[in-house]
């Protein structure tokens, strides 16, 4: 892999992704199989001004292990320490922020218990939720990448021998996250720019409720929940650091009303769960709720999903994508979301982001359900844009507009 490339990459995520303020602690969660980018990520965080980087290891086969072998009752049992390893920095006066380095193989647990895999991790989710809320309400910088860790690779780019597959998606990932054009800060300034513009004309329409529909099934009407707030690009965190909390990111993402959703939506590309894939999905809403629902593989799996808690049948985020974007035109299907959204529009099951109401990051969880904001301990991503999507906005004032036309921004 271009070693050049490598530290450009590290750098633009460590200082302009998360953004590191000086003495702050940053947090980096990254795969065992790929400590040569954590340690060009742990160098540009000192190089930030970080009192400490700290490095978590991660090991999915190590993790494929425990969940198959453990007992369900001792694998959602957990420690205090686990949580206050966590909050013990973000309640530091200094303050810290966070880096999640991704590189899972899309079927790391396939052939597990899907039943059990799913309650494990919701009881983890929901011990580790105070954790959460620091990222899910912007309350500190935080930005989630990936590196192609072999396995993952290899899933991508099946036909190729696995150090190939490596560097083949190393390439595709430089490429994808502007890196290649050798100096990913001045690209990247350009393209969250014309993002906010895109953003601050959805919120100057000031939208009841977006219409989605497509040639393959998808007639789909989302209305946008109270106070309702289009967001994109980069965040600010509470010590008022911008940042951007996925790289890539192409979206431009709003709060749906969690009872106003009605219509059938076909997913466009497979859709990664708890290790496992589900293809060729498509689901029914009523006032909200999924009420039909299948999938031409692992259709059971995507019961679960739904089943999850409460609430994982409502959506809790509608994003826009055009079918231009450079992920969606590397023609590679990453099978991992966070490439996979950004390659088309999608929605997410689950809760939706309190940053998407004004005002939203100081209400409780219980204000923001009153405005229309789903709550619930998961959110998945699912992509639903296709070639030919058009979108049509209402206006509160009844005037209509277009928002989309196959498939690409129509304003
Ligand atoms: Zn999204
Ligand atoms: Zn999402």
């Amino acid at each position: 892999m271009n070693k050049t490339y490598l530290q450009l990459y590290a750098d633009f995520i460590v200082k302009v992704g998360v953004n590191v303020r000086p003495r702050q602690t940053l947090l980096v969660r990254c795969p065992v199989t790929m400590p040569e980018f954590a340690h060009a990520c742990v160098k540009a965080g000192y190089e930030a001004g970080a009192k400490e980087v700290i490095v978590r290891w991660e090991d999915e086969k190590l993790e494929r292990i425990r969940l198959e072998m453990g007992a369900e009752a001792d694998l959602c049992a957990h420690k205090p320490s686990e949580l206050r390893s966590w909050l013990d920095y973000a309640e530091d006066p200094d303050g810290c922020c966070t880096l999640a380095i991704h590189a899972a193989d899309p079927e790391a647990y396939a052939g597990l218990d899907a039943g059990k895999l799913n309650r494990v991790s919701l009881a983890r989710r929901t011990f580790m939720k105070s954790w959460q809320e620091y990222t899910m309400n912007d309350r500190i910088q935080w930005c989630v990448v990936a590196v192609p860790a072999p396995g993952w690779a290899k899933k991508v780019f099946p036909d190729l021998p696995e150090a190939e597959a490596v560097e083949k998606l190393w390439s595709v990932i430089f490429d994808v996250c502007r890196v290649s054009t050798g100096d990913p800060v001045a690209a990247w300034r350009e393209h969250v720019a014309k993002t906010k513009a895109r953003r601050d004309q959805l919120n100057a329409w000031d939208l009841d409720r977006v219409r989605l529909q497509s040639a393959n099934g998808t007639d789909l009407t989302i209305g946008l929940a109270e106070d309702a707030s289009w967001e994109g690009a980069s965040s600010v965190a509470e010590n008022g650091a911008e940042f951007i909390a996925n790289v890539p990111t192409e979206e431009v993402f709003c709060a749906p009303h969690r009872d106003r959703v009605n219509g059938t939506v076909c997913g466009t590309k497979p859709y990664v769960y708890n290790g496992q894939l589900i293809e060729g999905w498509h689901v029914t809403f009523r006032d909200g709720k999924v009420v039909e629902h299948g999938a031409d593989k692992n259709g059971e799996l995507l019961g679960e999903l739904l089943t999850t808690d409460e609430n994982a049948n409502r959506i809790g985020e509608i994003a826009f994508v055009p079918a231009s974007s450079p992920i969606n035109r590397s023609g590679v299907l990453f099978f991992n979301t966070l490439f996979d959204e950004n390659a088309a529009c999608h929605i997410a099951f689950g809760a939706g982001y309190p940053t998407n109401i004004r005002g939203g990051a100081k209400l409780t969880r219980a204000q923001l359900m009153e405005k229309g904001l789903n709550d619930s301990a998961i959110h998945e991503d699912v992509m639903i844009g296709a070639p030919d999507t058009r979108i049509t906005g209402v206006r509160k004032n009844g005037e209509e507009v277009t928002i989309f036309e196959n498939g690409e921004w129509a304003f």
